[in-house]
């Protein structure tokens, strides 16, 4: 029986991955992958499946959405079974739901298998749960990216005392700090901006939301990263100030 599935690859650590992800991918006989997608992964891939790279990193020219239905929809109507592979959760600012619709349009049902999103990973990844019952009631998933008539409403969003999970936000960095704190946030709110969260080359910045756009800089973060602002951010900051401290403590000239 020919089928689609609609994968989650989870946020980098192959380990991340679904069982039920690892089993979809070793029966595809396709598999589209995006960006942000370990390669990894497709070490569950069948030897002979065929691998096509989608995304616009690394080199490769992105395939425009259109491009990417069209593709996964000659290769089912051909009889071949298609995974379509992405980073994080595939629902989760991954045009899943776009993937999802075109296929439904097309009278092709697609089973959808969930990942660990980023934005609960690479907080998780340095300390940071996003929700507490001390410092956070919820936690609001919103994208950095839109600009103009599609720009968040930073002020209603502030106004939430929710933690604030950022995705595709390091670009306008600048602009939403400066958006928060004009709404009336209070410039010692912790912040954290994680990069490349559970991969080797992990990174992170944390700060203050008063410095914080300076800070990430000077740490030199670009994408793709996660950025969250809220108390929760203040059990990495209070780790990372013990931590230091103990350093002091355990030096010879502290003594
Ligand atoms: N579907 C994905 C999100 C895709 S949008 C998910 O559920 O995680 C792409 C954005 O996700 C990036 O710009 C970045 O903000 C975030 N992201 C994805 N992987 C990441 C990682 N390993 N570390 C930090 N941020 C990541």
């Amino acid at each position: 029986m020919t089928r689609a599935w609609l994968i989650g690859a989870g946020p980098g650590d192959v380990e991340l991955m679904t069982l039920k992800a690892t089993r979809a991918l070793g029966q595809a006989d396709v598999i589209l992958v995006d960006d942000l997608v370990n390669p990894d992964v497709l070490q569950f891939a069948r030897a002979d499946a065929s691998i096509v790279y989608v995304g616009k990193r690394g080199g490769h020219p992105s395939t425009p959405q259109e491009g990417i239905v069209a593709q996964m929809l000659e290769h089912l109507h051909a009889g071949r079974s298609v995974a379509r592979l992405k980073g994080g959760d595939p629902f989760v600012f991954g045009r899943g739901g776009e993937e999802q619709q075109a296929l439904h349009a097309a009278g092709i049902e697609v089973e959808i298998i969930s990942g660990i999103t980023a934005g609960i990973a690479a907080p998780a990844a340095i300390g940071i749960p996003v929700t507490h019952r001390d410092h956070a009631q919820g936690v609001i998933f919103v994208t950095g990216h839109g600009a103009g008539s599609s720009e968040p409403d930073w002020g209603a969003l502030a106004a939430t005392h929710m933690t604030l999970v950022i995705y595709m936000g390091m670009r306008r960095l600048n602009d939403i700090v400066g958006a928060l704190l004009a709404a009336g946030m209070r410039a010692d709110t912790p912040c954290a901006a994680i990069e490349s969260a559970t991969r080797p080359e992990q990174r992170h910045a944390l700060s203050r939301l008063g410095e914080f756009a300076d800070a990430v800089a000077r740490a030199g973060l670009g994408s793709p990263a996660i950025v969250v602002i809220g108390g929760v951010a203040s059990l990495a900051l209070a780790r990372a100030a013990a931590a230091s401290s103990s350093d002091t403590a355990s030096s010879p000239d502290a003594k």
